[in-house]
C-alpha cells in the first residue's frame, strides 16, 4: 500500500499522552478524533499497514462511498489521520507493558514510547485453510466475510467451509444471493448451535457435504477468479471437485491479543473485555475498539465507530486524571 509519510516518522517522540496500536479502521478513526481533541496521537502501523481491509478489493458499505478499493479506502483515511495532526509510524509494537505507569511500548525498530493511555486496535485475522490456492484467488472469489462480499455472488453458486455457528450463518445469509450453497466440513456433524443446523437443514439452496477437506480452490487465470473446489472425502480417501463463484472460509477469527494476553482480561476466545457500551478494558487507561473486541459484527464501520468511541473513552479518562492538556508526566504513579 502506498504511504506517504510525515516528518515524525523518523523522530518518535519518549512519551506521548495516547499511543494507539493498529492502522486499520479502527486505529485510524481514533487518531482523527484524538488529533481534533489536541491529544497529539501517536499511531503505529503494524505488519499491515491499513490492516484487514487492504487484502480485499471492492468494499460497497463504507457509508459514503458507493464503490471504493479497500487499499485506497486505508490511504484515504491514513491521510485523514495524518492531516488532522496523528504521527504515525512504520513500526510494530512487540512488547507492552500495561502494569508500568505511563505505558511502556517497545517497538521492533528496538524504538520504545512510553504513553498516559493507550488504544489498542489491533484487529483479528480470519484463519485460513493456509492452501496455495486460497492465497492465489483471496479476494478474486475466496473470501473470509459473506456480509462483505456476499453480495457479488447473486445467482452464482458458492462454497462455505466450516461447521462452526459462523459457517452456519455465512452460509444462512448466503442464500439471500446465491443459487446454491454448499457447506463443506471435515466432520459428520456440525458444532453450530441447534437453531442454526435447523434453519440451515431446512433451506433448500443449501446442501451438506459431510467428512470432506478442502485440497485445492481452482480458478481461470484471466480474469483471476474461482471456478470450483477439489475435496477429499476423510474417510474414504475418494476426491471429487465442486462447481463454484466463490468460496467462504468460515473457520474462525483470531483475534490479534497476544500482547495484551495475561494483562489484560480476554473472552470469547481472545477477544479482549470492555465494558459493556464502552472501550475501556480490564486496566484503567487502556481502550480497545473493532475486531480485537468484536467477537460479532466485524464490520469496518463498527471499527470505526469503536475508534472513536476509544478516543472520546481515553480523551475523557485523561481529563479526569489531569492529563489531557497536561505535558508529558515523569514516571509518577497515575492513580486508576
Ligand atoms: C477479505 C476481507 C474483506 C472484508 N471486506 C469488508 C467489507 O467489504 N466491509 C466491511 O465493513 N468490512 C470488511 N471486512 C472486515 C474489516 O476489514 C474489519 O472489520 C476491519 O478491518 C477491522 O478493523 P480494525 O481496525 O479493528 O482492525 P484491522 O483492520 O484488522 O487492523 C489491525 C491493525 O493492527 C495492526 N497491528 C496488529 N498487531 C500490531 C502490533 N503488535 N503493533 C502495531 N500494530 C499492530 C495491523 O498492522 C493492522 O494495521 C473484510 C475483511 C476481510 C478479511
Amino acid at each position: 500500500m502506498s504511504h506517504a509519510p510525515t516528518p515524525a516518522e523518523t523522530a518518535l517522540p519518549a512519551h506521548s499522552r495516547v499511543l494507539i496500536v493498529g492502522s486499520g479502521p479502527a486505529g485510524y478513526t481514533a487518531a482523527v478524533y484524538a488529533s481534533r481533541a489536541m491529544l497529539e496521537p501517536v499511531l503505529i502501523q503494524g505488519m499491515q499497514p491499513g490492516g484487514q481491509l487492504t487484502i480485499t478489493t471492492e468494499v460497497e458499505n463504507w457509508p459514503g462511498e458507493t464503490e471504493i478499493q479497500g487499499p485506497d479506502l486505508m490511504v484515504k483515511m491514513e491521510a485523514h489521520a495524518a492531516a488532522m495532526g496523528a504521527r504515525i509510524f512504520i513500526d510494530t509494537v512487540t512488547r507492552l507493558d500495561l502494569k508500568a505507569r505511563p505505558f511502556v511500548a517497545e517497538l521492533d525498530s528496538g524504538r520504545r514510547i512510553t504513553a498516559d493511555a493507550v488504544i489498542l486496535a489491533t484487529g483479528a485475522q480470519a484463519r485460513w485453510l493456509e492452501l496455495e490456492s486460497e492465497e492465489k484467488f483471496k479476494g478474486f472469489g475466496v473470501s473470509a466475510c459473506a456480509t462483505c462480499d456476499g453480495f457479488f455472488y447473486r445467482n452464482r453458486e458458492v462454497v462455505v467451509v466450516g461447521g462452526g455457528n459462523t459457517a452456519v450463518e455465512e452460509a444462512l445469509f448466503l442464500t439471500k444471493f446465491a443459487s446454491k450453497v454448499t457447506l463443506v466440513h471435515r466432520r459428520d456433524s456440525l458444532r453450530a448451535e441447534k437453531i442454526l443446523q435447523d434453519r440451515l437443514f431446512k433451506n433448500p439452496k443449501i446442501n451438506v457435504i459431510w467428512d470432506h477437506e478442502v485440497l485445492e480452490v481452482q480458478g481461470d487465470e484471466q480474469p483471476l477468479g474461482v471456478t470450483c473446489v477439489r475435496l477429499r472425502n476423510l474417510k474414504t480417501g475418494t476426491e471429487q471437485t465442486v462447481p463454484a463463484d466463490g468460496v467462504f472460509v468460515a473457520i474462525g477469527h483470531a483475534p490479534a491479543s497476544e500482547l495484551v494476553a495475561g494483562q489484560l482480561e480476554l473472552h470469547h476466545g481472545g477477544y479482549v473485555k470492555v465494558e459493556p457500551g464502552s472501550t475501556r478494558t480490564s486496566i484503567p487507561g487502556v481502550f480497545a475498539a473493532g475486531d480485537l473486541t468484536d467477537h460479532i459484527y466485524r464490520q469496518a464501520v463498527t471499527s470505526a465507530g469503536m475508534g472513536c468511541m476509544a478516543a472520546l473513552d481515553a480523551e475523557r479518562w485523561l481529563a479526569d486524571h489531569h492529563m489531557a492538556g497536561a505535558p508529558a508526566p515523569d514516571e509518577a504513579e497515575i492513580p486508576a
